[in-house]
Formats: C-alpha cells, sequence, structure tokens
C-alpha cells in the first residue's frame, strides 16, 4: 500500500481508541466538559449500563451558536491556547479530542445555550465526520450532550463490551468519583429510569458525605483523617484503617489537583506508609486529595488523562509519606493488621 492521508473520521476513531474504552469513558469526559463548564448541577441519564443511551445534562456556560461545530472538531478547545496555559493548566481538558472521538463512535446529539439567548441550538452526528447543520433547540443554559449506540458501527470494540450490569457499575463509579472531588456539585444518576443517585450539593464541611457515598459509612466510621499543608502542597482526605484492608488495590482513589489518577509516585508513598501497619498482601482502602501548583505537575501524559508526571517526584513522595506516616503513627506494628473484606 502506498502511503496515504487517514481520512479524517478514522483519525477520530483511532484517537477514540486511547479513550473511550466503554461508556464509563464516555461518561468521564463528559462530567469533566460539565464541571470545566462550571456547572452547579450534572444530570447523567443512563439507559443498558450507558450502552444504548449515556446523556450527560449541565447548568454550565453552554455553547455558543458558531461554536458548536467546533465543539466536535478534533484539537479545538476553549481552554488552551498556547503552551503556557497547558503549563498551568486550571480544567481538567485540555486536549479537544473527546467530543469528537465520541462522536465518531456513537450517535451524538450536542445541544446548549448560553446567557443571555433566548434559545438553544443543536447540534447532531451520526457517526460520520458530515454533522446536520445547526438546529434552534430549547435549551435552559446549559448543555446537554446525548450519546446513542455507543460503538454502533466500530463492531470489534462493541464485542469488549461487557454485561448492562458491569457497564453501568463502571459508569456508577465514575459518577461518584468525580461527586467525591466536587461536592460543591449537585450530582444525579438515573439508570433506566431509576433514580440511582441524587447527591445534592455540600459545602466543604459536609464533603465527607460525599466520600460515604464512594466508600461507605463503614469506611469513613474507622478512617483517619488526613489533613498537611506545606512548600505549596496540600493533602486532605482519610486512610481507611488496617482492619478495612482487602485482598485488591480496588478501593485507593487519588485525585491531583481535582483529577482522578492513578500514580506510582503517590501509590508507593502510600504503601510505605501502611507497612508497619498491613500485611503485604493486603491493600489500604482511601480516598486522598493532594493539590499542588499546576505548572509543577504535568497532566499531558497519558490521552485518558489519568496519569501525571510531578516535576519534582521526590518531595511530593516525601510529602505524602510524611502526612500519611503521622496519621498512621498512633497504630502499633500488628495491630488489626489481618483485614476483613
Ligand atoms: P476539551 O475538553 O479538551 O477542550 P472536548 O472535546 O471535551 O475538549 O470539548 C471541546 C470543547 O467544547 C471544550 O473546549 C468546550 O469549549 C466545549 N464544551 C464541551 N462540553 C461542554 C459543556 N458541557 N459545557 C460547555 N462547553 C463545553
Ligand atoms: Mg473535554
Amino acid at each position: 500500500m502506498p502511503i496515504q492521508r487517514l481520512p479524517p473520521q478514522l483519525i477520530s476513531q483511532i484517537a477514540a481508541g486511547e479513550v473511550i474504552e466503554r461508556p464509563a469513558s464516555v461518561i468521564k469526559e463528559l462530567i469533566e466538559n460539565s464541571i470545566d463548564a462550571g456547572a452547579q448541577r450534572v444530570q447523567v441519564d443512563l439507559e443498558q449500563g450507558g450502552m444504548r443511551l449515556i446523556r450527560v445534562a449541565d447548568d454550565g456556560s453552554g455553547i455558543a451558536r458558531d461554536e458548536l461545530p467546533l465543539a466536535l472538531s478534533r484539537h479545538a478547545t476553549s481552554k488552551v491556547a498556547g503552551l503556557r496555559d497547558l503549563e498551568a493548566l486550571q480544567t481538567l481538558g485540555f486536549r479537544g479530542e473527546a467530543l469528537p472521538s465520541i462522536a465518531s463512535v456513537a450517535r451524538l446529539v450536542l445541544t446548549s445555550a448560553v446567557a443571555g439567548e433566548r434559545s438553544g441550538w443543536r447540534l447532531a452526528g451520526d457517526g460520520s465526520d458530515e454533522f446536520a447543520e445547526v438546529a434552534p433547540a430549547a435549551h435552559p443554559r446549559g448543555t446537554t450532550v446525548e450519546v446513542r449506540d455507543l460503538f454502533f458501527n466500530v463492531p470489534a470494540r462493541r464485542k469488549f463490551l461487557r454485561t448492562e450490569r458491569t457497564e453501568y457499575l463502571h459508569c456508577e463509579d465514575v459518577v461518584r468519583t468525580h461527586a467525591a472531588v466536587r461536592p460543591d456539585i449537585a450530582f444525579e444518576l438515573r439508570h433506566n429510569g431509576r433514580t440511582v443517585l441524587d447527591l445534592p450539593a455540600v459545602g466543604a464541611a459536609a464533603a465527607a458525605g460525599r466520600v460515604a457515598a464512594l466508600l461507605g459509612e463503614e469506611f469513613l466510621r474507622h478512617a483517619f483523617e488526613v489533613e498537611e499543608e506545606s512548600s505549596g502542597l496540600r493533602l486532605c482526605g482519610w486512610l481507611g484503617a488496617p482492619t478495612h484492608s482487602r485482598s485488591q488495590a480496588d478501593q485507593q482513589h487519588f485525585f491531583v489537583n481535582g483529577r482522578p489518577v492513578r500514580d506510582r509516585v503517590l501509590s508507593a508513598a502510600v504503601r510505605r506508609s501502611y507497612r508497619d501497619v498491613l500485611y503485604q498482601a493486603r491493600h489500604p482502602v482511601f480516598v486522598l486529595f493532594l493539590d499542588l501548583d499546576p505548572a509543577t505537575v504535568d497532566v499531558n501524559a497519558h490521552p485518558a488523562k489519568h496519569e501525571v508526571r510531578f516535576r519534582d517526584g521526590r518531595l511530593v513522595h516525601d510529602f505524602v509519606f510524611r502526612a500519611l506516616h503521622r496519621a498512621l503513627a498512633d497504630l502499633r506494628p500488628g495491630d488489626g493488621s489481618v483485614g476483613s473484606e
């Protein structure tokens, strides 16, 4: 085959391959957009575990009529204009790839209205790179994205989807995770017409409630609270008691500047701080929020944005380790180190 340029739709589908793995990944991207738009309320509606329908509605800034086609274009974003912005990123999004990627592997309808407009506008795509004309549509200020029949045009991907129940649980997990880091935003989740989560916005003082919604009341009752701040780094959250450890590292939530991440530096610091109170084969349960100067952390490390690179990994590791070690200091080696599930 001679060298040839890939058609735009295929480029988007390849990009989608990196970030859109299942309905839950669509929800993650859409919720991130709602949060970036300053939404105070995010409503998620699902049918059949999100495989048939995902609808995320927010009351954020909305998208102006002229910009609707841009929102669905590759590498188009309102969040960064230059390298400087990328290096001091305050938003969760920056790649300008989520909406076009989703639009290339599903039927997508984007409806939005900005403040001061009497009506909203909608733009629909059918999985190809041809979009219908922008048409008027009733919508309060904010944005609704509807995604139907995910992977209907990518059978190889569709085959990897699991049962409705499994896909649904992944979706629910994404909503709970984002709700935990933004208690100031109201979240609602409905599945097949039934309300599953209804979390009104609460102040920072009641943030623990969102953590309980993520990891359970029982976790919180026995958890150790962490709060530590030094040299521009701030860590807060809850560490599970060793008696609440698990055989798998499946209930560990780390957020860096409001972004759920998996990170080796952070995992190593947690493991080390639990070393004296937990058997090696056991994994602690925790939710930790680390905030630091965006200029000292590179979030552009993975297309799905769940990995970060710290400019000074050593500093971050030592800070986190010290904070956790102090929080766990009252526990004696061997105390309750046999976990229960
Ligand atoms: P990114 O978030 O990386 O900028 P996306 O493809 O997710 O890329 O979104 C493209 C653009 O569409 C965003 O930069 C933003 O301007 C706009 N947008 C997407 N979702 C929303 C929303 N819920 N509210 C307001 N604007 C949105
Ligand atoms: Mg985005």
